[in-house]
């Protein structure tokens, strides 16, 4: 076993987080308050090849690893966890089109994605179900030289700007994947959905009326594509829980930051036992969250992650980032909920995080299914 990260890995750590306090952290006010997306940046993004990071340069991608990956998400979400999640965005689509797709696709899509100058969503969830991709109604019917799609998905990050949109889809009863141009004629986007947290992502519903696509926009071939969902959401864990070591990283930096200037009789409040405890257990939970979300990030590096490490990985260390990001809104006090500090964003980001990709309980569901009996 070797814990140590590669000096590469240190390095790129290094430069990601010197990029993110003077290019991202400016951009916090615009993304939470304004709950908008700063296009501005993602040329910034590409140039520091922070689209693509595990993928071949041959498609634009950075020829690094998940490790990397997930050392760059953890550290732009220290910053503000909604930048992360459209970084998160840009690999979950281009994952599945290097997984799935033909040369020629992902010239088309992976290249532009990767150089910022296209943005892709990954659309599963649905009005009726997010929890259960086999009861999705989104439907693609096969004609003589086309699929048209007919449905509505919900919650899709990156929604509002997206080019290029995966959709599962039923053909013949079966789930599929196919891949929209969002510029196809009859399909549409609802309007921007005002969230508790993770301001910024510009989530929205993507309806399809009667939407004509090639039949090489079926992703992949014909049927069987629920395993590719479970597969492309394997990734997706890991990158949520790379996001949140990011903002248990913030979290407990603003807790100490605050308990040292906050003076009781004379003294700061982190001289407290009581405040020791909750920064001792935050601490020590960050850390038991990080080194298990880099491990999950090492499975994956080495082709052996399954969707049981990821589970556990992803319940553990979401459920653990509301606790921490709980706990050092605690050490502000009263201050903790006001707009002025930086906890009462991380706090509204952290929670979103148990909802995503699975929710707790499926996850639990998951991880129970696969347990050795
Ligand atoms: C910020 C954000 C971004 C998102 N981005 C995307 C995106 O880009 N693309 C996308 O497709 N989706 C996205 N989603 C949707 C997200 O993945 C779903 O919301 C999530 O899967 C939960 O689905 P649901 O809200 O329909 O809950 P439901 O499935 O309706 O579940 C409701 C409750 O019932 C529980 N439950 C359901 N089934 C079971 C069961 N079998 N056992 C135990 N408990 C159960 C759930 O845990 C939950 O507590 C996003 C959501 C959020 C909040």
């Amino acid at each position: 076993m070797d814990f140590n990260l590669t000096e590469q890995q240190e390095m790129f750590r290094k430069q990601v987080r010197k990029f993110s306090e003077a290019e991202i952290a400016p951009l916090v006010e615009i993304m939470d308050r304004d709950n908008s997306f700063p296009h501005e940046i993602r040329p910034k993004l590409a140039a520091m090849n922070l689209y693509g990071i595990p993928w071949d340069p041959k498609y634009g991608g950075a020829g690094s690893d998940f490790v990397s990956m997930t050392l760059a998400l953890e550290e732009m979400a220290r910053v503000i966890a909604p930048l992360s999640m459209h970084v998160q965005c840009q690999h979950t689509t281009c994952d599945r089109f290097l997984k799935l797709g033909t040369e020629e696709i992902k010239n088309r899509y992976v290249l532009p994605i990767c150089e910022g100058k296209m943005a892709g969503c990954f659309c599963f969830t649905e009005p009726d179900t997010g929890s259960h991709p086999k009861m999705i109604k989104t439907t693609a019917v096969e004609e003589k030289d086309c699929f048209v799609l007919n449905g509505t998905k919900r919650f899709v990050t990156n929604g509002m700007f997206a080019d290029v949109a995966l959709i599962f889809a039923k053909l013949e009863g079966d789930i599929n994947i196919f891949f929209v141009d969002t510029d196809t004629k009859g399909f549409s986007r609802g309007k921007k959905m005002e969230k508790l947290g993770l301001r910024g992502t510009e989530l929205c519903d993507l309806m399809m009326d009667d939407v004509r696509i090639p039949k090489e926009n079926l992703l992949g071939g014909k049927g069987g594509k629920f395993d590719a969902l479970k597969d492309a959401m394997t990734l997706g864990k890991l990158c949520l829980s790379a996001h949140c070591v990011g903002l248990m990283q913030a979290a407990l930096e603003e807790a100490v930051r605050y308990s040292m200037t906050r003076m009781h009789f004379d003294e700061p409040i982190f001289d407290l036992q009581a405040i020791h405890w909750l920064l001792a257990e935050m601490a020590s939970r960050l850390e038991a969250s990080r080194w298990l979300t880099y491990r999950a990030a090492f499975l994956k590096d080495q082709g052996t992650d399954s969707i049981k490490d990821m589970a556990i990985t992803k319940l553990f260390v979401t459920q653990t980032a509301v606790d921490v990001c709980r706990w050092g809104m605690q050490v502000h006090g009263a201050y903790g909920i006001s707009k002025e500090y930086k906890i009462e964003r991380i706090f509204r980001d952290a929670k979103m995080y148990e909802l995503l990709e699975g929710t707790s309980e499926i996850q639990r569901e998951l991880i129970v299914k696969r347990l050795p009996r």
